[in-house]
């Protein structure tokens, strides 16, 4: 499912409230994504189980070079479950 709009301003307020400019190039016109995207945990030992714990994040992309930056939604108030 797509992040909601206000979904998204929730997030654009909490990125605004932090340095907001991209490391590459330093500006700040960034587009969120309307989804979000996971990435799979891995344990130390090195093992990946398909399926397991994930951790769901926002993709934020900087419109002048390209570059992404993924952000965890639970730090940003998010709740996949709402
Ligand atoms: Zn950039």
């Amino acid at each position: 499912m797509a992040l909601t709009t206000s979904q998204k301003e929730t997030i654009a307020e909490k990125l605004k409230s932090i340095n907001g400019s991209c490391p590459i190039c330093t500006h700040r016109n960034w587009t969120i994504s309307d989804e979000i995207v996971t990435a799979t945990t891995v344990s130390l030992g090195g093992s990946t189980v398909m399926g397991g714990p994930f951790m769901p994040m926002a993709q934020i992309v900087c419109n002048n070079c390209g570059f992404v930056s993924h952000h965890a939604i639970a730090l940003l108030g998010i709740n996949i479950n709402d």
